[in-house]
């Protein structure tokens, strides 16, 4: 029997390569749609898998829309991985925030509850929980700290899905990802912010980078093997939470440095700092610790930090020399 997926979030940057994934596994994909002024479907263009999959035209913050979207698709695997998923815009917008990613998941496990029970539940939890961390290397265990609304919202969610799971037996499991980018993660992430102007800056079109805090560090890793984990976790016997994360944390400066090298420039000579990008409480590190993700799912990062910034800069060179060429 064909297994099938409903995807949230189908149009982001994991949405896109979980649906890669699950087609290569041979899941017939749905794909819950939100209605924009102009189309969001590029990032599944870019994968060839737009024509693959079904989209139905819902929102997180319309429970009729996700109920319409569980009978039609009759999903055996839901992945919530909607969001309002930028932390600097979640101070901006703290009530979207806190509807889409927040509630947005309690939308799906009540809908679920309602009329697909039996179906399994991934939750896109986040170290943006830890914000503000309690441990040198965070884990399943550690206690969170929300620095931002959008971590907030995230935990109401991972809560939530905890709740459901224990309250009313829904196989719910909520990976607990720390940052992962690819050459399709949305240009306001630094990673990506970086990767586009080394393009841009290596072919003549931009002078300078600016930056907010760039002693920050992160645990980065390659979406494209996140979403496997993802995955892995609704394969098992029984529901639980994961973190999924390199145990590797660099700071800003260093990624920069990193980009940078690589077409052979200095990134003293181009990088300004604007405190325009500071935030208003800062995450200053995380660093994940994966081993029960190895041990329990066989899990593990393949991707290093540099092989993921020469990937996305390969990716924006070529973007930018089209661009320039047009
Ligand atoms: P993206 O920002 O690339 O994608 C977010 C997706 O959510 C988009 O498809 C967006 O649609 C959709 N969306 C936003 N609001 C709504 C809504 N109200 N109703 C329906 N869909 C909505 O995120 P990523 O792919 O990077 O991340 C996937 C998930 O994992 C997110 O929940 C994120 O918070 C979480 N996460 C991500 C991490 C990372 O480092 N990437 C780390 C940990 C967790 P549209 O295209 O129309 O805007
Ligand atoms: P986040 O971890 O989900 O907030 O992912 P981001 O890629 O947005 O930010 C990672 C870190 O980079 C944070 O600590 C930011 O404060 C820091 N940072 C420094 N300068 C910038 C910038 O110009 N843009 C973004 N997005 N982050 C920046």
């Amino acid at each position: 029997m064909t297994k099938k997926a409903l995807i949230t979030g189908v149009t982001g940057q994991d949405g896109a390569y979980l649906s890669k994934f699950l087609l290569e596994k041979g899941y017939e994909v749905y794909g819950l749609l939100a209605r924009r002024s102009s189309p969001t479907t590029w990032r599944l263009e870019y994968l060839d898998v737009l024509d693959k999959i079904t989209l139905i035209d819902g929102d997180l913050t319309d429970i009729a829309s996700i109920t319409r979207a569980l009978n039609i698709s009759d999903a055996d695997e839901v992945y919530n991985l909607g969001a309002q998923s930028f932390v600097a815009t979640s101070w901006a917008q703290p009530l979207l925030t806190a509807d889409a990613t927040g509630l947005g998941a309690l939308h799906i496990l009540e809908a679920l509850r309602q009329v697909r029970p039996q179906a399994r539940f991934y939750q896109a939890s986040t170290s943006e929980m830890f914000g503000k961390i309690q441990e040198p290397m965070q884990s399943e265990t550690t206690p969170f700290y929300p620095r931002s609304p959008y971590g907030v919202s995230k935990l109401f969610a991972h809560w939530m899905t905890i709740n459901y799971r224990e309250s009313f037996g829904i196989f719910g499991c909520s990976g607990i990802l720390f940052n992962h980018e690819s050459p399709l993660r949305g240009i306001e992430f630094v990673t990506r912010k970086v990767t586009d102007a080394v393009a841009r800056i290596k072919l003549g079109v931009q002078d300078k980078l600016s930056l907010g805090n760039i002693d920050a560090k992160r645990d980065w890793g390659f979406s494209g093997d996140y979403v496997k984990a993802m995955w892995l976790m609704l394969q098992q016997d029984e529901p639980d939470d994961f973190v999924v994360a390199t145990g590797r944390t660099t700071t800003v400066r260093d990624m920069c440095k990193i980009a940078f090298e690589y077409v052979g420039l200095d990134y003293n000579d181009y990088v300004v700092i604007d405190p325009k990008f500071y935030r208003p409480a800062e995450v200053e590190i995380l660093l994940g610790n994966p081993a029960k993700a190895h041990a329990k799912l066989g899990w593990e990062a393949k991707t290093t930090l540099e092989e993921l910034i020469h990937m996305m800069l390969d990716a924006d060179l070529i973007r930018v020399k089209n661009e320039i060429r047009s």
